[in-house]
């Protein structure tokens, strides 16, 4: 019999930090044996459990021989589950801690971040593991041998990749990697990880600088990862800054003709693709369309959404799910204020067009400075509460919508920690998410409360390149 060699992943390994137990299911083993909220996860099988994708694989064998710490006094139980989920819910999927970036990007966000936001915007995240749970775009750079047996071994795909140039020496010069952070300079190349993850889906990004890695240079890149199996789609989203850029390089952002041009390239090689493979590939924000000032490509130029997250066909999205039948009038008189950053506003202020007939509501479309980033910032996501508490009035309106993208995902809370409620109270005025639609933001500004506001994409893992649309 041939002796069988655990791979790297399955050799025991020392005690990895505790997770922490959040929630116990109730009737099931973890309760059965006694255990709490509060408590800690030690191992599984006897292996230390670096994250939830280790800990569901170990239980994905059937029998699982689980061994937790009550922290309170030290005790250990162990019980055993086999093809039963032992009913633990923890307080983070990532247990051993984050893995934090090896680069120093120019436009990196979160160097350009105001002080006094919550603590967990300025996480560098740069984990492949948020990546595959997520969606955030990683890297690459700080990967190891073993992170790539285990993401190749575990199939951990798809896989969101910043691309930003196939050109290594500008994808250097755009990211500056540390060298004393990267694992592997000699592989840690775009090329060679794209190469090497080929059993992996990737969806990529290219986040663009004017005269860096956009021009000739942007179709090149998009040259060679279409020339690669794995890669599904190119994202192509402006650079974003902020009016607190210091000790950083000198950046501009894209206005009308850069964006117009980048756009030009871009349907260039959509139009190609499609005839080729019978997709486009490659797609452009909705930003770079608005500070163009073009028309929004139609649903179906979107191909069912993949990277709507990253800002990727949100507007048409959003504009694609008209409002039911109107009302000819309301009961009674309702102000109703619709903020919203200073890029969406005139497109906000089109679609709420037919809203203005009803009798009874009056609408005002408001396009927020953004005085916590700059005024430089202009999209919706990366207002803050304060920055509602300047723009508006207390009492000036019934009712106060704001875009959902303002708010930390499945919760009430903005950037700045102030909560929803919070603004109701200092404004004294209902304040509600709008929707992510303009049928849902119909309705509730017909019925003046949130109604079927469905979770917004917000600040979730990495929570300002979410925002921001860049990493
Ligand atoms: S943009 Fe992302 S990868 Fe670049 S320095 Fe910032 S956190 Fe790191």
């Amino acid at each position: 019999m041939p002796r069988v060699v655990p791979s790297r992943r399955d050799r025991p390994r020392p005690d990895i930090t505790p997770a922490r137990i959040r929630a116990v299911e109730a009737g099931s083993p973890a309760e059965r044996a006694g255990v709490g909220a509060g408590w800690e996860l030690l191992r599984v099988n006897r292996l230390g459990i670096p994250d939830i994708l280790a800990y569901r694989r170990e239980l994905g064998r059937g029998s699982a021989r689980i061994e937790v710490r009550d922290p309170a006094d030290g005790r250990l139980v162990e019980f055993e589950v086999a093809w039963e989920d032992p009913g633990l819910e923890f307080e983070d999927v990532i247990f051993d801690g984050i893995r934090l970036c090896a680069n120093k990007c120019d436009f990196c966000y979160i160097h350009q971040m105001p002080q006094g936001m919550r603590d967990s915007l300025y996480i560098m995240d740069d984990d492949f593991r948020t990546s595959f749970l997520y969606g955030s775009f990683v890297t690459l750079t700080n990967l190891t041998d073993d992170d790539l047996e285990r993401i190749l071994d575990e199939q951990l795909s798809p896989l969101y990749v910043s691309v930003h140039s196939a050109d290594e020496e500008r994808r250097h010069g755009l990211m500056k990697p540390w060298p004393h952070k990267v694992p592997d300079a000699g592989a840690a190349g775009i090329r060679t990880m794209i190469e090497r993850l080929e059993p992996i889906d990737l969806y990529t990004q290219m986040v663009l600088l004017p005269g860096r890695n956009d021009g000739p240079s942007l179709t090149a890149t998009l040259e060679y990862l279409a020339s690669r199996p794995n890669v599904l789609a190119v994202a192509t989203v402006p650079v974003g800054l902020t009016g607190h850029r210091r000790n950083l390089p000198e950046l501009e952002p894209y206005g009308p003709d850069g964006a117009r041009a980048v756009l030009q390239r871009v349907r260039a090689f959509q139009e190609r693709m499609l005839a080729e493979r019978g997709t486009r590939f490659v797609f452009a924000s909705d930003e770079l369309y608005l500070v163009a000032g073009e028309p929004l490509p139609p649903a179906e130029a979107y191909e069912g959404y993949p990277m709507l997250e990253n800002g990727i066909g949100m507007v048409r999205d959003f504009l694609d799910e008209p409002p039911d039948t109107l009302p000819e009038r309301l009961e009674g008189r309702r102000r109703a204020l619709l903020v919203t950053g200073k890029l969406f506003a005139p497109v906000l202020e089109r679609a709420v067009a037919p809203l203005r007939g009803i009798d009874g509501l009056e609408l005002e479309v408001r396009a927020v400075p953004n005085r916590t980033f700059g005024e430089v910032t202009t999209v919706a996501g990366l207002l803050a509460g304060r920055d509602l508490l300047e723009a508006v009035r207390p009492g000036e309106a019934d009712l106060l919508l704001i875009s959902p993208n303002m708010l930390k995902y499945g919760t009430r809370t903005m950037l700045d920690d102030l909560t929803v409620d919070d603004v109701a109270v200092a404004l004294g005025m209902p304040v509600v998410p709008g929707g992510s639609s303009l049928g849902q933001l119909a309705r509730t500004l017909l019925q003046g409360e949130a109604a079927d506001v469905a979770p917004s994409f917000g600040f979730s893992t990495h929570a300002v390149k979410e925002a921001s649309e860049q990493h």
